[in-house]
């Protein structure tokens, strides 16, 4: 009799062994369909001899439902399921399921049914219908899809198809995407870049494991470079991934693509429609799909022929996966390419120290490409103090920025103004009693946004409409903003520019790929003079008439003082600066600072990025801090406060002796609070050589809590919080 052992797509199920029928052919990684009681769930078949799993009887097994027509998932992917799950202490199921996002997928129907407006308008115009119809405006999707969209139930969607102002359409699941031409209008490359891009397609076509650290300053073309090597895949009939930290970059990077190789690539990431992302996954699942792009969930899909990865802005913290299955992307790329045999690009204008380090030991192989392209030059970068030079009361940018500003705008050339804070101000407070207007479920303030007359927190979405009066002292008018926000800044350039037109950019207002391709049309048109923007523009946009950049508060990133901070500070300071002067015109970036003297401020201005990496590595080699030591964090959290701390102290007391490890706390969280949780932390320091997942699973694997805490280890964390 032949049996079969599963990972099922459920967290909680350890590996489970099944009879498979007469008739039907399974093999390691087939995708199959299980019963579990009374349900049916979607499984992959693994080797029985990788997975340890009780022993039962033959006479015992289910048999399987179903074998799906599908390739089995490939073994290098099931090595890197396994990997993944045994490195960040997660359950198989929940990483498999990261390669399975949707069984919807699976099931092979040619077609979905979507819907969408006609412009018909119904006879009985309810408000909510109204609304529904103006903000689907010219959008397909499934009827939740649009109910979503329109704000609306699922049964005033409903309604409007009997009416006939929504209809059905029916969308091919398996039109061939088209295939991007490697030669459709290749670049001539610089000197640099041509001996840059040979080395990566070489790579590509030896088709080995090769980690790259391709280092080049913002506008040197690293992008132009790898795509170059995506060119070679394709001629190989490979397929190629590349990796962008945020939603918001793969419009542009469509086009860009498009540009180079005559069609888009298959886009992947939360934003896609239910049928998109059916179609996309059956492409890729095929091998159809040539070049992916997409976040980081796009890296554990089962490509069956993938020639290449290329990890865009690899320095970005967004790569970190803060939720579930807490992994970095950019370790695990480097890790599918080396379980897969193949090169791995992480491009960046400013590395990680991690990913620095792994090039000094010649681990990685370092690509440089130190100049601008067309002979454009970096920006001059200058300090603005703010106590020699501060802007008058009450307001946030000093003179000599409003005046560059002014200047900018008279020579009809945009400029930029980074803050890396959303809505009107961090703090709203009382002036009569002092009352602080705090989230109910986090440890955080609750952030004006003017905009939508609200208050909200940016830890768990709760929001709340701004009060006119206090709510402690019942006192009107009495509440006032404190500190700046994106939109503050936008009113105080509005106050002293008035004719400059001005946009804000963050993700309250590019919460779309759609929006994002419009932000970038606006700007290419020249209808935009001053953008306003939070981190979401520091990076990937490429603005030629873009020249100034006016850093509001360089000092902010620093204030958390985690690990990271001077580092973080620093790379989205470069980032935002490259950012200025990318055409011919000549760029400059002013940097607002109460502490000009302040190594990052002094690195920035001073173009000592070497200087300053080296600061760091050492201060963090001193330490033992990553990349020379490592971290993991453990956090506690329940509803109940005493319920929380008494567990995270039972952990704390059950931690095991090791050499070269130690363990801190447990104490309250810096978000001591979040969603309404309590939340407590240990922190476990330790030698590279000490074995930390293992200790940790034995440490918490011989003790057990009440449902109610919930216990999530985060491996090499990256929020401190
Ligand atoms: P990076 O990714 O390093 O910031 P990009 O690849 O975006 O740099 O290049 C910056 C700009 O210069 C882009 O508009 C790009 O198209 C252009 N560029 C770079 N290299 C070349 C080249 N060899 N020929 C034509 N345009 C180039
Ligand atoms: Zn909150």
């Amino acid at each position: 009799m032949s049996r079969a052992r599963l990972i099922l797509l459920n967290a909680a199920l350890g590996p489970l062994d099944y009879r498979v029928p007469h008739g039907m052919a399974v093999e390691p990684g087939s995708i199959v369909v299980a019963p579990l009681g009374p349900r049916q769930l979607v499984g992959v078949v693994w080797e029985p001899e990788r997975l340890p799993a009780e022993e039962v009887g033959d006479n015992r097994l289910r048999p399987l439902v179903h074998a799906y027509d599908l390739p089995p998932l490939g073994a290098p992917l099931r090595r890197l399921i396994e990997w993944t799950a045994d490195y960040y202490l997660s359950p198989l199921g929940a990483v498999l399921r990261m390669a399975l996002p949707s069984s919807g997928a699976l099931d092979g129907a040619r077609s979905i049914t979507e819907y969408r407006a006609t412009g018909h308008v119904p006879e009985r115009l309810t408000p909510q219908r109204a609304q529904a119809l103006e903000r689907i405006g010219e959008r397909l999707g499934l009827i939740r899809e649009l109910a979503i969209v329109g704000g609306v139930s699922d049964g005033v969607i409903r309604g409007l198809v009997k009416t006939g102002a929504i209809e059905a359409v029916e969308i091919a699941l398996d039109d061939p995407f088209p295939l991007p031409d490697p030669d459709h209008d290749p670049p001539a490359l610089e000197p640099a870049q041509a001996q840059t891009a040979a080395e990566l397609r070489a790579a590509v076509e030896a088709g080995d494991f090769a980690p790259y650290l391709l280092d080049g300053v913002t506008g040197s073309g690293k992008t132009e470079v790898y795509f170059e090597a995506i060119a070679q895949a394709i001629r190989s009939g490979r397929q190629a991934l590349v990796l962008l930290p945020e939603i918001a970059l793969t419009e542009p990077f469509l086009k860009r693509f498009a540009a180079r190789f005559g069609t888009e690539p298959v886009p992947w990431h939360s934003g896609l429609r239910q049928a998109q992302r059916r179609r996309a996954w059956r492409a890729i699942a095929s091998g159809e799909a040539r070049v992916v792009v997409g976040a980081r969930s796009a890296l554990f899909l089962p490509y069956p022929r993938l020639g290449l990865i290329v990890v865009d802005e690899a320095h970005e913290a967004s790569f970190k996966q803060e939720e579930g299955v807490q992994y970095h992307a950019r370790d695990v790329a480097v890790m599918r390419a080396k379980l897969e045999q193949v090169p791995v690009v992480l491009a960046s204008a400013t590395p990680a120290i991690e990913s620095r380090h792994m090039a000094e030991i010649g681990i990685y192989k370092e690509l440089r490409l130190p100049d601008r392209y067309g002979g454009a030059r970096m920006p001059d970068m200058a300090a603005l103090d703010m106590l020699q030079d501060p802007p008058p009361r009450g307001r946030w940018l000093a003179p000599r920025l409003v005046q560059a500003l002014e200047e900018n705008l008279e020579a009809g050339e945009q400029s930029l103004l980074f803050l890396n804070r959303r809505g009107y101000a961090p703090l709203t407070l009382c002036r009569h009693c002092g009352y602080r207007f705090q989230c109910p479920n986090c440890t955080a303030w609750m952030v004006e946004h003017r905009f939508t007359h609200r208050l909200a927190c940016h830890h768990c979405g709760h929001v709340m409409p701004a009060p006119r009066a206090c709510p402690e002292c019942k006192e009107e008018d009495s509440l006032v903003a404190c500190g700046p926000g994106v939109e503050r800044i936008a009113d105080e350039v509005h106050a002293l520019l008035p004719e400059a037109r001005t946009i804000i950019v963050t993700s309250d207002t590019i919460w779309s790929p759609a929006k994002a391709a419009e932000f970038v049309a606006r700007m290419e048109n020249g209808e935009i003079d001053i953008v306003i923007g939070t981190q979401l523009v520091t990076k990937g946009y490429h603005f030629p008439n873009l020249t100034l950049v006016g850093v509001v508060d360089a000092d902010l990133g620093l204030a958390g003082g985690d690990l990271r901070a001077a580092e973080r500070s620093f790379q989205q300071i470069r980032q935002v600066s490259g950012r200025a002067g990318r055409g011919e015109r000549h760029g400059r970036v002013l940097v607002q600072t109460h502490d000009p003297g302040a190594r990052v401020i002094q690195a920035l201005v001073g173009g000592d990025a070497e200087g300053f990496y080296a600061a760091e590595t050492d201060a963090r080699r001193e330490a033992a801090m990553p990349p020379f030591g490592r971290l993991a964090a453990i956090i506690i959290s329940s509803e109940d406060q005493a319920e929380a701390n008494a567990t995270a102290r039972m952990i704390g007391r059950a931690a095991p002796r090791v050499d070269n490890m130690a363990v801190f706390g447990p104490a309250p969280a810096p978000l001591a609070m979040l969603r309404g949780r309590h939340r407590f932390r240990l922190l476990v320091h330790a030698a590279r050589a000490v074995p930390v997942q293992d200790v940790i699973r034995e440490w918490l694997g011989a003790l057990s809590w009440r449902n109610s805490v919930r216990v999530s280890v985060d491996v090499d964390p990256y929020s401190f919080l």
